[in-house]
């Protein structure tokens, strides 16, 4: 049997307050096709991940941690601390699988996961396994490190999905029973106490929504309240790892672990949306710029220190040593499509979300779909180690395994993120190949979008509803010439175009190659060039240079031409570069001396999307390249 078609709340982040101004749509009413990546990516997560993720779950010992609280298993509890959360999110990945193509395939599999859950669950709802099998004494007693409301935050989620999309309520009843607990332990006027790992808060807020048990969401804004007034004990890391170093409505700069920060703003804008406070979105619009105008890589990453997995300094961007996570992209994700809600400035947001999906998160799978980076550099020396969770080539899983299903919950959601409705309007924020269906109160139907962007900047646009339907499409920042059949437009103040849509329109947006440099107090960037086309970032790999040619000693000229090369596949952008003699010069020598023995001869380079790099072999890579 297949499940019924998903009801209209099968999506992520859907807000019960109808004060944001737009409305996510659900997760089967979008239907993402195979011309374009974000589709592809949707298929091969179903195709390939899902059950790579399953049956890491049984290898890794995550599996065999639950089973071993009830005496079914013999191991020693295996992975970190909060390893339960890896099953949570795969149960999530599959929930917004089924939602998006009525499945049953795992079904006898979920029947056995939640099964095994609610046998492990004790009677007062406490689930959570390092705890239960190996340190009953440090229950909720050392919340900075435990993880315990953060693996409760995963297993909401999950049960929420999966009751939106599959109308199955077995975890949810679990999940609620663990969310008492905390709420009679942690609840208004009880003892204080937040969890050192962001992650809670969004989750309380969407069990709210989903429950219209508005004591989850007061839970919410109560661990929000809580955070930054030292009530985590400080280990050697200091109180800003974990945001507890200042009262979040008047924190100024993105600090700390920066998974963490990002999971917590997602949250914090979730209780905005709900309850409508003000100062919560100022937070978060200071939060914001100090996150994506001085810390955000160029690829929409984050975490410039593998120290601490942390932000750096303002335009700390080393492209060689960035930790750049992948769960810190995703994350990132998750508050920018809730900072869309809130309306102030969606062509912001959905541009943040585009650049991060078309290269931090994309860049972060291989193609085959079971391997995966962790720390997404910049740049891959030819003599750079492998590093814990920093590997020269993408791993099956981690000893650390955030970020395989936390990318599989995120490819099976992603229908949600690309259009929205607003009380007047259908808005388009993402340029996929989709069919969706149109909301009843803008005249039903169903527009189809039909382009292979970004390969293609056509976006072919109908729509079949008996009245012309009303259409806000995102015209991105960097497309400088944008026709709608041929004709120039440009888009409203905002950011988007407006049309009255019936019968079909092609819009055709930008590709055309372009320099893209680095704000001035980058010291990391000085002197360097990156190629952008679209939305994607590019990157030149050893493996596309002639042999004797050393990537690093590839330079560039000043506004080089570029050209598209798009025989098949994704484009290539083709330049000529300079190749310096690595012993031209010492490693250090006076200004005046020159820096080149005159030797100097031109090569042909070809740059790829940094989002299929590391598909041919343990290369070397690098987005920026020195100007000569
Ligand atoms: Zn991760």
């Amino acid at each position: 049997m297949t499940h019924p078609a998903g009801a209209s709340s099968a999506t992520p982040a859907l807000p019960r307050s109808g004060r944001a101004p737009h409305r996510p749509l659900a997760v089967p009413s979008v239907r993402l096709g195979g011309q374009g990546p974000l589709g592809s990516w949707q298929q091969r997560n179903a195709d390939a991940t899902i059950d790579h993720l399953i049956s890491n779950l049984e290898s890794s010992g995550v599996l065999d941690n639950f089973r071993r609280v009830i005496g079914e298993s013999g191991a020693g509890y295996r992975g970190f601390v909060f390893a339960d959360s890896d099953l949570y999110k795969t149960i999530e990945a599959v929930a917004w699988e089924i939602s998006r193509s009525g499945t049953s395939r795992w079904d006898s599999w979920l029947d056995q996961v939640i099964e095994l859950v609610a046998r492990v669950q004790e009677p007062s709802g406490y689930v959570m396994t390092w705890i239960q099998g190996l340190h009953p004494e440090k229950r909720f007693a050392e919340l900075e490190w435990t993880h315990e409301m953060y693996v409760l935050g995963h297993m909401i989620q999950a049960a929420v999905a999966l009751d939106r999309a599959a109308g199955r309520d077995d975890l949810l009843t679990l999940a609620r029973a663990f969310a008492d607990l905390v709420d009679r332990r942690f609840g208004p006027g009880r003892e204080d106490g937040i969890c050192g790992h962001p992650e809670i808060e969004t989750a309380l807020v969407e069990l709210y929504r989903h429950t219209a048990e508005r004591r989850y969401l007061v839970l919410a804004e109560r661990m929000i309240d809580l955070r930054g007034h030292g009530l985590l004990k400080v280990g050697g890391l200091g109180a800003s790892y974990f945001q507890d170093h200042t009262p979040v409505r008047e924190s100024q700069h993105a600090v700390g672990h920066a998974v963490r920060q990002l999971y917590l703003n997602a949250g914090v804008t979730d209780v905005h949306l709900e309850t409508g406070e003000q100062a919560l979105l100022d937070a978060m619009h200071v939060q914001w710029d100090s996150a994506h105008d001085r810390k955000m890589y160029l690829t929409g990453a984050f975490g410039s220190r593998h120290r601490d997995e942390a932000f750096g300094d303002d335009y700390e961007l080393p492209s060689d040593r960035a930790y750049a996570e992948t769960c810190a992209s995703i994350a990132d994700v998750h508050w920018a499509w809730r900072m869309l809600l809130a309306g102030d400035a969606p062509a912001r947001y959905a541009e943040t979300i585009e650049r991060e999906l078309h290269n931090a998160l994309a860049a972060a799978v291989g193609e085959d779909g079971t391997t995966f980076f962790y720390a997404n550099p910049l740049q891959l020396r030819p003599d750079r180690f492998s590093e814990e969770n920093a590997p020269r080539e993408r791993q099956p899983w981690y000893s650390c395994a955030c970020c395989p299903p936390n990318l599989a919950r995120l490819f099976a959601q992603m229908s949600a993120y690309v259009a929205t409705s607003t009380e007047r309007e259908l808005a388009l924020h993402l340029h996929a190949d989709a069919e969706i269906d149109v909301p009843e109160h803008l005249g039903g139907g169903t527009l189809a979008v039909s382009t292979r962007y970004p390969d293609d900047g056509a976006v072919h646009l109908s729509y079949d509803g008996a009245a012309p339907l009303r259409l806000a499409v995102r015209i991105p920042s960097w497309s400088s010439r944008s026709t709608l059949d041929g004709d120039p437009v440009q888009p409203d103040a905002d950011g988007y175009l407006r049309l009255e849509l019936s019968g079909s329109r092609t819009l055709a947006l930008d590709l055309t190659p372009r320099w893209t440099r680095a704000h001035h107090r980058v010291d990391a960037l000085r002197g360097a060039r990156a190629i952008e086309v679209g939305p994607r970032v590019y990157c030149v790999e050893q493996v596309d240079l002639p042999d004797g040619v050393a990537l690093d000693d590839v330079m560039v000229a000043e506004g080089a031409p570029l050209t598209i090369r798009s025989d098949s596949g994704s484009p290539q952008v083709s330049l000529q570069g300079t190749v310096r003699s690595p012993s031209s010069a010492g490693l250090y020598a006076r200004p005046e001396h020159p820096s080149t023995s005159g030797d100097d001869r031109t090569v042909d380079v070809v740059a790829i999307p940094f989002a299929s790099w590391g598909n041919r072999g343990s290369t070397a890579m690098r987005v920026w390249l020195p100007v000569i």
